[in-house]
């Protein structure tokens, strides 16, 4: 099965990705974490992507789509993947088509722009493994250790208040169009965002079964 999970940034598509993923027993692809390796390790790719990331910006489709494409040729793309965080722009959807990708079901995980925000700005995330936290929802056990792997949590660059407006931004101006485009191709459900991460898992399942 191959899904999409859209939504703003922050929505909660990365947990609700690795949550499926053990469950279908098949790879999530975050092309955000793929591109943060790539500056973290400071390869031309992630030289290239650095600037676009930290002011908020998309990393070019012909950057982006080029990974992507790369990544879903591997063998354990095999029986199907979960993309989180692509497509976000109608010819990186477009791209994936000409790819001959066959897109079961989008689902988009619905926050409200001021949750967002809210979400964005407390968000903490273990350098090491990328395990996300929350100062306020979701601490850590122990401040600024990653409770998976004893990594350091830190604030992304991108989820300082300013950047987080870009990014907001940026997502209803250049992603959301996304929701029409799989929409008018009956393939798009969307989950209200919760509370608790696992009412939204249980909806976001329901979704999936559907
Ligand atoms: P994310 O972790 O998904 O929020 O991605 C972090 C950043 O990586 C984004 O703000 C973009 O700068 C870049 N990025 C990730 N995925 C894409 C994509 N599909 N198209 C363009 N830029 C992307």
């Amino acid at each position: 099965m191959n899904l999409i999970l859209l939504g703003a940034p922050g929505a909660g598509k990365g947990t609700q990705a690795e949550v499926i993923c053990d469950k279908l027993q098949i790879p999530a692809i975050s092309t955000g974490n793929i591109l943060r390796e790539a500056v973290k390790n400071g390869t031309e790719l992630g030289i290239k992507a650095k600037g676009y990331m930290e002011s908020g910006a998309l990393v070019p489709d012909e950057v982006v789509i080029g990974i992507l494409k790369d990544r879903i040729a591997g063998d354990d793309c095999k029986n199907g993947f979960i993309l989180d965080g692509f497509p976000r722009t109608v010819p990186q959807a477009e791209a994936l088509e000409k790819m001959g990708v066959v897109i079961d079901k989008v689902i988009e995980i619905f926050v409200p722009d001021e949750k967002i925000e809210q979400r964005l700005s407390g968000r903490r995330v273990c350098e090491a493994c990328g395990a996300s936290y929350h100062v306020d929802y979701k601490p850590s056990k122990v401040d600024g250790v990653c409770d998976k792997c004893g990594g350091k949590t830190v604030q992304r660059k991108d989820d300082q208040p300013e950047t987080i407006k870009e990014r907001l931004r940026v997502y209803h101006e250049q992603t959301a169009p996304l929701k029409d485009y799989y929409a008018k191709r009956g393939k798009l459900t969307v989950v209200e965002g919760q509370e608790e991460v696992a009412d939204t898992t249980k909806l976001t399942l329901k979704a999936i079964e559907a």
